[in-house]
């Protein structure tokens, strides 16, 4: 079985990274088993972003690293947060502070004005000079409720409605989120590329 680290200290997408790779030929380890210090997320896109991520744990651990860099897009807000949604109240704000600023931020924006997405960006690196990473995103799209609604998930999970489901995204059954998200969708994605290119791993 090959051993990959998974670059995230979020408990959250930890969560779901292990619910929805279950069945896949790897061992997942988190990097908190090595205490790598996080990289600084410096990048202008999610893409740059997962890839310095991902790096940074291949780099620091010496094994193949998957990194994920997701965030909530909000088309009043110009697309804020964006790559800024973990600090978007301030470094190192709790999933609270930072949804309640959104909350204040649209106020006055009319429900038909709410809409939104999460997007996500895998990156998978057979080591730190990998020059040929597996690149997997996928969105989300849905409507900024006025409150909180339910208490699964975790981030922006209870403002973010699901408009097929009629719920926010903390109301869903956890693997009815893990099929739906962002992140589901686009591990789904990289567990197919696995599988169609098993060479991926011979370099
Ligand atoms: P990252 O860890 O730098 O990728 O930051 C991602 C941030 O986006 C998280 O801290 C959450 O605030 C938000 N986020 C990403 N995915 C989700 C999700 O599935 N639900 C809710 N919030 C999310």
């Amino acid at each position: 079985m090959r051993k990959i680290v998974l670059a995230t200290g979020n408990v959250g997408k930890l969560r779901e990274f292990r619910a929805t790779l279950a069945g896949l030929d790897l061992e997942i380890a988190p990097q908190s088993e090595w205490h790598v210090p996080e990289a600084e997320e410096t990048g202008l896109t999610f893409v740059e972003n997962a890839l310095i991520k991902a790096r940074n744990a291949a780099d620091h651990i010496g094994l193949p690293a998957l990194a994920d860099d997701s965030g909530l897009v909000v088309d009043a807000l110009g697309g804020a947060p964006g790559v800024h949604s973990a600090r978007y109240a301030g470094l190192n704000a709790s999933d609270q502070a930072n949804l309640d600023r959104l909350l204040a931020e649209l106020s006055e924006t009319p429900a038909e004005q709410r809409g939104a997405h999460f997007q996500c960006v895998l990156a998978l690196v057979r080591h730190a000079a990998d020059p040929t990473p597996l690149i997997c995103q996928a969105r989300w799209d849905g409507f900024i409720t006025f409150e909180p609604h339910g208490t699964c998930g975790f981030g922006y999970d209870p403002i973010f409605l699901v408009p097929s489901e009629g719920q926010s995204a903390a109301e869903l059954d956890p693997a009815v989120k893990n099929r739906l998200s962002h992140r589901g969708q686009a591990l789904a994605q990289l567990v197919e590329a696995l599988q169609r290119q098993p060479e991926f791993w011979a370099h």
